[in-house]
């Protein structure tokens, strides 16, 4: 490889990592950190930083999660499980109904 493959193939590395890094940012907005990524990679992180400013925070604005509730126990999981860990503990096949949970 030339030395000046080298260094164009170690800047694109280095601009990956800026993007990536800055991308982080946006788990704490309403872009979100993956769709700021892609953004910044194709368009720069300069208009990443405009998307990025422009996006209102995240926490303004609720935000819904989904949690699975067992009926029975009155439990909720984050992870799906085809019934519920506890009950089953029990002997009892509760299944877990999907419910949307505020985020805090
Ligand atoms: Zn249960």
């Amino acid at each position: 490889m030339e030395e000046k493959n080298l260094i164009l193939f170690a800047l694109i590395i280095l601009y990956i990592v800026i993007v990536f890094l800055f991308s982080r940012l946006g788990k704490t907005r309403e872009i979100g950190s993956r769709r700021l990524f892609w953004l910044s990679l194709f368009l720069t992180p300069v208009l990443g930083l405009a998307f990025f400013f422009s996006s209102g925070h995240r926490k303004m604005k609720p935000f819904t999660e989904r949690k699975y509730k067992c009926e029975r126990c009155g439990y909720v999981f984050s992870e799906e499980y085809e019934y519920c860990p506890f009950c089953e503990k029990e002997g009892v096949k509760q299944e877990l109904s999907p419910v949307k949970q505020y985020m805090t």
